[in-house]
């Protein structure tokens, strides 16, 4: 494994050079304004008649319209959805510079040829290993969310400085810029919150809920059990793993966990999860995402309908309600 850290890197290939951050959302927000404090020349390019035009500039960043965002820009970073990726690249490929540097926060649209970048310019992938709202607080606390780097196309022989510069304006390189490739990178990130930390997690914590409200146990003791207090057990393992856990939890519910655990993600669960893995390697998931957009996203919309009126959303919205140093 490479693992680079703040001492590996120079950013003196980016001084003065302007970076382009297309979307102003989740990573977008995070990224230009790490990148501004950390004394870079960022340009955030939004349309015109969009929600985040006035918040951009509200943040003191400079905002212009996509084509005119990547005139002279020696990065133009992706952070719109990774389904707008195909078209906002199309409509602004003749506007970029000649061996400027493209980057991807997530290698999907790379990775399925949605976008396949003119050959004189650099393309790169940064992927913060978490959400964007973190990337934001950990650099303004003096830290960083770990990243990972890869390189597509190497066409001015400098990419991987370039981002890797990039990496540690963010505050990536603070916590370590882990060496990956477009395909690793893609293809762990869509099963990690397919199979774990999305899809997985939440699967589980309904089907918990559900248990025990059939089984004739309050809905608000079944809720305070499954979901708010999976909180408790997930910032444990986030700071020192099972060691960790098994440190904080009773003897009975480490033996609890030993022995029911695999009874439950038995030999199904993890054929499920290879089927899972399957359809991602082979294309399969990201040709059915591709379409569903393509058609309006009529089962998205009717599948996070289902989940937002599952009751357990009710129960929960409820007791949240009263503890008010919950809402953000
Ligand atoms: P988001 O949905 O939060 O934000 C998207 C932004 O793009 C918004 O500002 C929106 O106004 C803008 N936008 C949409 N269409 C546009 C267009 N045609 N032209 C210009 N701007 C447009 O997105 P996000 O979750 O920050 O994801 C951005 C990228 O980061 C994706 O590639 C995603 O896979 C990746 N990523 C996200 C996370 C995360 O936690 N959200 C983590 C790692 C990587
Ligand atoms: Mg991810």
């Amino acid at each position: 494994m490479q693992m680079y850290s703040e001492s590996d890197v120079d950013t003196s290939c980016l001084a003065d050079r302007q970076i382009t951050i297309l979307g102003y959302g989740s990573q977008g927000r995070a990224h230009a304004l790490n990148l501004k404090d950390s004394g870079f020349n960022v340009v955030v390019g939004l349309r015109r008649n969009g929600a985040s035009w006035d918040k951009a500039t509200a943040d003191g960043l400079t905002v212009k319209e996509p084509n005119d965002a990547v005139k002279g820009a020696a990065i133009v970073m992706f952070l719109t959805p990774d389904m707008v990726q195909k078209s906002l690249y199309q409509s602004v490929v003749d506007d970029i510079d000649d061996g400027a540097t493209l980057l991807f926060a997530h290698g999907f649209a790379v990775h399925y040829k949605q976008v396949e970048p003119r050959s004189d310019l650099n393309v790169a992938l940064i992927a913060p290993k978490g959400p964007g709202g973190l990337v934001r607080r950990q650099y303004e606390e003096g830290h960083g969310v770990p990243c990972l780097v890869a390189i597509h196309q190497d066409a001015t022989g400098d990419a991987l400085k370039i981002a890797l510069a990039y990496a540690a304006g963010i505050g990536g390189a603070r916590a370590g810029v882990i060496e990956t490739t477009f395909a690793e990178e893609t293809e762990t990130d869509l099963f990690g919150e397919q199979a774990v930390l999305c899809g997985g997690a939440t699967e589980l914590i309904v089907a918990g809920f559900e248990t025990l409200v059939e089984a004739g146990y309050q809905p608000e003791v079944a809720y305070y059990e499954v979901m708010h207090e999976l909180k408790l057990i997930v910032d444990l393992l986030h700071e020192g793993g099972l060691k960790k856990m098994h440190k904080f939890i009773s003897d009975t519910a480490a033996w609890g966990d030993m022995v029911s655990g695999p009874r439950v993600v038995d030999e199904a669960s993890r054929a499920a999860m290879k089927e899972v893995l399957n359809d991602i390697q082979d294309g399969t998931f990201a040709r059915n995402w591709i379409a569903e957009n393509e058609n309006g996203m009529p089962e998205f919309k009717r599948l996070m309908q289902a989940d937002l009126d599952h009751p357990i959303e009710k129960v929960g919205s409820d007791l949240r309600g009263r503890m008010d140093w919950l809402q953000d």
